[in-house]
């Protein structure tokens, strides 16, 4: 037995549940932003993220396109 005995890793790390805050949106907030330190940080979802860069702005639209093309396809 040793005695340093390490508490057990039994809960998850501290998260603070943000949403996106796009209302009606029922997405998770993954993507935050806040515009200084005394600025609460804001969370939207990936689609209502307003701080996309160009190329993440092509990448969302080529998925939307892709799934619009599926459901055609279906
Ligand atoms: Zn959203």
């Amino acid at each position: 037995m040793s005695d340093i005995d390490k508490p057990a890793l039994t809960n998850a790390p501290q998260m603070y549940v943000h949403y996106c805050e796009e209302e009606g949106c029922e997405e998770w907030g993954g993507w935050g932003n806040s515009q200084s330190p005394a600025v609460p940080t804001r969370w939207w979802c990936f689609e209502h993220f307003p701080h996309k860069s160009y190329e993440q702005e092509l990448a969302l639209r080529r998925k939307i396109e892709a799934a619009e093309r599926e459901s055609v396809v279906r």
